[in-house]
């Protein structure tokens, strides 16, 4: 069950902070009767990986004795004799920055409360003003935990959102890699190849990949705020891209940062009153990736509904469908007359409550532009740490997982000669292994709501004791297939550098991949295995149908045996060095051998030629 609150006053009321802090329960709950309790996060940043990774932590007698409070946003509770049940709430922070927990108390209910944030101290309830709380979510079911996890699986699946295409798995290339290789390995400016001729011919070769969706990042616009196709690099508009993409049944996707507008833009002129503030004072202007200088906006104030019409023009004109929203850190406005607080407030105050709103108003504009553009997706870039992270957006869209991952300074690594700290930049097995890492979110959240980008290059330079060498060698094009396809589904790098026999294995690898991909959506996770280890072993298969994918990959060479937990469909591809065989249960054993480091990924319910 999801539920909110409103709560209505027919006459004006106030809502306060007697002692400087909210004052408000949301909900409260006996956990009497469960033996297992455990609290699931989905905000911690790993500083490891550089990335937001799941994790799960034990709740027992000493938590509820010491009145621990907990930030969730899930608690799970079973017992012998009970069957399991789930609690959540729907906001997003970093952990520990918590606006919503639950505090345990020694009689064993967990109660969950405003922290800080979800009003200012003075507002108004009113018969026009109700106040709405977030949503909250209620689960139980006969069976066992994995039962209710794959359940809540599901349910954010196929019913968390009516923005249903959030949820499909396509399969996106984006341009940022080359942008950031042209200007670290080629020292050219990021903006470089963002050109009609570069993208033609690009497309061209995603096409031949098996590419659905082809995104342009940052650069494709003259200005931020005013989102016109840039007339220097794109003299004839994006029209000739989208009818190469068009021709091909592909989707175009763009990237914005959705809380900047350019200092001469119209979105800036008409929205003078919306400009974020800090200590009262609106930001500095600041150059977007080498395009005119922007300040910043707040979507909170009344530019978020201004930004989504802006949004939904550009379907109408450009054709775009896929939204890359970069940039938006939790915090940034402390400004009174946006909704987040009044004068009467301090600028503390409206700046937690603008980081408690910020969510929602998301929220507002991706709902927006998807009831006017019902083939719209929403992405939202949380590559870096102090985004809003949680539940709250995945009822509206979906994460753009990982950039490269960790920086050089993440591992107190001095700054390299060519100022390049992107450590997982390169081909081969290790960037697979940081974007392979937040895979377990896939237990409780679909994987597919986490876009990741791995790397196509077959040709490429591999660094190793013996210095450095040039090789053209299909092992990375491996683990880049047999990771993509556990729901991540992206690709970025060098397309126009990958050989003819690269671009052909990508493309009939993908196109089997697509035959089972909404049954490998639709799967709950089966992993054994550290990523890096040996073997790491990744089963996917729809336990209703048998089809699906089983991908192995291993550091040392040498064979390895995995058997299924499900039966199996029959029409099975696999890769070189793979035996499969089948149990009298319908189970498939595999054996691979592995006579380098790699990927083994083996179809289960495909035929070749489809
Ligand atoms: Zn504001």
């Amino acid at each position: 069950m999801r539920f909110r609150y409103a709560l209505h006053s027919e006459t004006p009321v106030r809502l306060t902070k007697p002692a400087g802090t909210d004052v408000l329960d949301y909900l409260s709950v006996s956990l009497a009767e469960f033996d297992r309790i455990r609290e699931v996060r989905f905000s911690e940043f790993s500083s490891l990986f550089h990335t937001f990774c799941p994790s799960e932590h034990p709740v027992d007698d000493r938590h509820f004795e010491n009145d621990v409070r907990l930030m969730g946003p899930l608690l799970v509770a079973s017992g012998a004799e009970t069957a399991p049940f789930l609690i959540a709430y729907e906001h997003g922070s970093q952990v520990p920055d918590a606006f919503l927990a639950y505090d345990l108390a020694p009689d064993r209910t967990a109660t969950l409360r405003a922290v800080k944030g979800n009003y200012y101290d003075g507002q108004i309830v009113g018969p026009d003003r109700p106040f709405g709380t977030p949503w909250f979510q209620i689960a139980g079911i006969d069976g066992d935990e994995d039962t209710l996890a794959a359940a809540y699986r599901e349910y954010v699946l196929t019913y968390l959102t009516p923005n249903a295409e959030s949820r499909k798995p396509y399969i996106f290339y984006n341009t940022w890699n080359f942008q950031e290789r042209n200007r670290w390995w080629y020292k050219n400016a990021y903006l470089d190849s963002m050109n009609e001729e570069r993208m033609l011919q690009e497309i061209d070769v995603a096409h031949r990949m098996g590419i659905d969706v082809f995104v342009l990042d940052t650069g494709w616009y003259e200005k931020t705020g005013d989102w016109h196709v840039s007339a220097a690099r794109f003299p004839r508009g994006l029209g000739p891209i989208k009818e190469k993409l068009d021709g091909y049944g592909m989707k175009l996707g763009l990237w914005f940062n959705p809380t900047v507008a350019a200092v001469s833009s119209r979105m800036h002129r008409e929205h003078r009153d919306c400009l974020m503030t800090r200590d009262n004072k609106p930001h500095d202007p600041h150059e977007v990736w080498e395009t005119e200088a922007s300040q910043s906006l707040c979507l909170v104030s009344r530019y978020g509904d201004a930004f989504a019409d802006e949004l939904i023009r550009l379907v109408r004109e450009v054709g775009v469908t896929y939204f890359k929203w970069d940039a938006i850190g939790q915090y940034g406005c402390d400004a009174a007359g946006h909704g987040h607080g009044t004068e009467a407030n301090t600028p503390e105050e409206r700046r937690v409550c603008y980081g408690f709103q910020l969510g929602a108003a998301m929220a507002r504009v991706v709902d927006k532009l998807c009831a006017a553009c019902p083939e719209a997706i929403v992405d939202f870039d949380i590559t870096e740490g102090g985004r809003t992270v949680g539940l709250q957006f995945l009822a509206s869209g979906k994460y753009f997982l990982i950039n490269n991952g960790p920086y050089n300074h993440d591992f107190q690594m001095p700054v390299p000669a060519d100022g390049n700290v992107n450590l997982f930049f390169y081909p081969g097995p290790a960037r697979a292994w940081i974007c392979r890492a937040p895979l377990g979110y896939d237990k409780w959240l679909p994987s597919v709501l986490f876009l990741t980008h791995y790397l196509p290059d077959d040709v490429y330079t591999r660094h190793g004791w013996g210095g450095n060498k040039e090789v053209t060698d299909p092992e990375n094009q491996w683990i880049s297939i047999a990771s993509l396809v556990l729901g991540q589904n992206g690709i970025w790098g060098d397309l126009l550098r990958i050989t003819d026999a690269g671009v052909a294995r990508f493309g009939h690898a993908l196109g089997l991949y697509k035959q089972v991909r909404d049954d490998i959506t639709v799967a709950s996770p089966v992993r054994v295995g550290a990523v890096g280890g040996s073997p790491e072993v990744h089963e996917k298969i729809n336990a209703a149908n048998g089809r699906g994918v089983v991908c192995l990959f291993a550091s040392a060479s040498g064979s390895y045996t995995y058997v299924t937990e499900n039966r199996v469909a029959p029409g099975v591809w696999h890769n070189d060095g793979v035996t499969v065989t089948h149990d009298p249960r319908g189970r498939a054993r595999i054996d691979a051998r592995f006579d380098t480091a790699g990927a083994k990924i083996v179809f289960f319910g495909v035929r070749e030629g489809m």
